[in-house]
């Protein structure tokens, strides 16, 4: 590893911090993922400063700084890069001993004027280096042989690995997420520590939890890796035990791997906002492969008049949409993000036939919640496709759906009640009553204008509602 030319990689900014910091006689040293991440030659994602000045030192010396965090000994210094714009840099002095449990705040502080303390609390030999800048050139500080893990790609715990596991759950969480992104391999008495101290992981925040899990699948360049690792070591089960409902149940017609593994696959060749409906879209699959749920299904879908659909697993379309969301809200997703994937897994068995009218297709977009949501929808049967070597697929399909989806974008489109040429102040005006009979006369407008765009227009549809007022007062 070269270490020479380290010192140019680091923003200018930081370094006057560090360096006002030393001018002021205190310690400053780079610490933490920056330090990792500059020796892998992977760009850092922030820069963090430890020092042992005590916060309102480091106020002193930053007199523009920001001490929201003073308490935990932190203070955000605001500095100015050479186009003027401002930075905040994380100063943060050297503490021994934090209570991260619960994902609240620190719950504990204790503060330290030697840095070895400070960097002997974190989680792991890479995560616990230091770098020092003097005289122009770097020098790293590695107590707990870092460099060394880093070269041979080990997360090991620093210190005795149970301890620091049982100190903190989110620890395990956190070295499956740096196993899956870094592609390294957690040393053996770190993983069991990991396995053993699961009750501890078990009494982390879903919100912890859940953002470690996105890092770990948006940073990952093959996000199975982790999975794999949460699985091994029992702290899948803890979030997502629907996901371990999938193993072992194969599908030899259609599939090479079980579904568990073909979910896994999935993920790994998805776009990042496609990741989690990648992960969920055949997690239904397990609670239909049962037969009295697929007698109910057929029943109901008899009685409703429908065809009997084609595709193996029926109906698991239905209940991974539900199970998605189901987890998704468990796991305190926003809202949008919800109600986007759990429309992708919803509609990804979509089948398109020829014979499709405009109104179909339109249809077929508002069903898929809109435009967007298409494209991502083609993007999702690709990636699923792709993962399973046993596809029939043939991109032929989308592409005829693709071309007759822009066909009908090219003509005028409304999908939506608040793009129809009247609305319910003109029913009242027809003496509608307010109430919910207003909404349910837009819907059936909506859906005549979805059939034949040219209806929208004020006068036509005024006489439409008419009969409709006439049928429903
Ligand atoms: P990244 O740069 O990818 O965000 P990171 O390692 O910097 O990863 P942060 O959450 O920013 O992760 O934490 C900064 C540093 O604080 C870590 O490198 C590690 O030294 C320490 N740290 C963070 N979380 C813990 C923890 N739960 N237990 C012990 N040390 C921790
Ligand atoms: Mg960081």
């Amino acid at each position: 590893m070269n270490h020479q030319n380290l010192l140019y990689k680091i923003p200018p900014e930081i370094l006057k911090v560090i360096n006002d910091l030393k001018t002021a006689s205190f310690e400053a040293y780079l610490v933490g993922g920056c330090v990792r991440d500059l020796l892998l030659n992977n760009p850092p994602k922030d820069y963090d400063i430890a020092t042992n000045a005590k916060p309102e030192e480091i106020s002193k010396v930053f007199p523009e700084s920001v001490t929201t965090y003073a308490k935990f000994g932190t203070v955000l210094v605001l500095t100015k890069d050479e186009h003027k714009e401002t930075h905040p840099v994380e100063v943060t002095t050297y503490r021994s001993e934090m209570d991260y449990r619960d994902g609240r705040w620190p719950m504990k502080v204790e503060f330290t004027s030697k840095l070895s303390k400070d960097l002997g609390r974190r989680d792991f030999t890479i995560n616990a280096l230091a770098m020092e800048i003097k005289d122009n050139e770097t020098d790293i500080i590695d107590l707990f042989n870092g460099v060394s893990d880093l070269h041979k790609g080990v997360i090991r715990a620093v210190g005795t690995p149970q301890l620091r596991m049982e100190e903190d759950g989110l620890r395990g969480f956190r070295a499956c997420r740096l196993a899956s992104t870094l592609e390294f391999e957690v040393e053996g008495e770190t993983f069991s520590a990991i396995s053993k101290a699961k009750s501890v992981s078990a009494q982390v925040s879903v919100e912890r939890i859940r953002d470690e899990f996105i890092r770990l699948l948006m940073e990952s360049h093959k996000p199975s890796i982790g999975i794999e690792l949460l699985r091994r070591t029992g702290l899948l089960e803890l979030f997502l035990p629907e996901l371990l409902e999938g193993i072992g149940v194969t599908q030899p017609e259609y599939h090479v791997d079980d579904v568990y593994h073909h979910l896994l696959a999935c993920v790994d060749v998805a776009l990042d906002e496609l990741k989690l409906a990648a992960l969920f879209h055949d997690i239904g699959k397990p609670r239909v492969k049962n037969v009295e749920f697929e007698q109910k299904y057929l029943q109901r879908l008899l009685k409703k008049g429908k065809v009997i659909p084609k595709h193996h697993f029926f109906g698991h379309d239905e209940e991974s949409a539900r199970m998605t969301e189901e987890i998704l809200v468990r796991m305190k997703f926003p809202k949008v993000e919800i109600k986007k994937t759990v429309s992708l897994v919803r509609w990804h068995m979509f089948y398109y036939q020829d014979e499709w009218s405009d109104g179909a297709v339109r249809r077929f977009i508002k069903r898929v919640g809109g435009e967007e949501n298409v494209d991502l929808l083609f993007k999702l049967r690709i990636a699923d496709a792709d993962s399973n070597p046993k596809s029939e697929f043939t991109p032929a399909e989308i592409q005829k759906l693709e071309e007759r989806i822009a066909e009908v974008r090219a003509k005028e489109m409304i999908l939506s009640v608040n793009d129809l040429a009247i609305n319910g102040k003109d029913l009242m005006g027809l003496g509608v009553p307010e109430g919910p009979i207003i909404g349910q006369i837009l819907q059936h407008l909506l859906k005549e204008v979805i059939e034949d765009p040219i209806l929208n227009e004020r006068e036509k549809l005024l006489s439409i509602s008419k009969n409709q007022i006439k049928n429903k007062l």
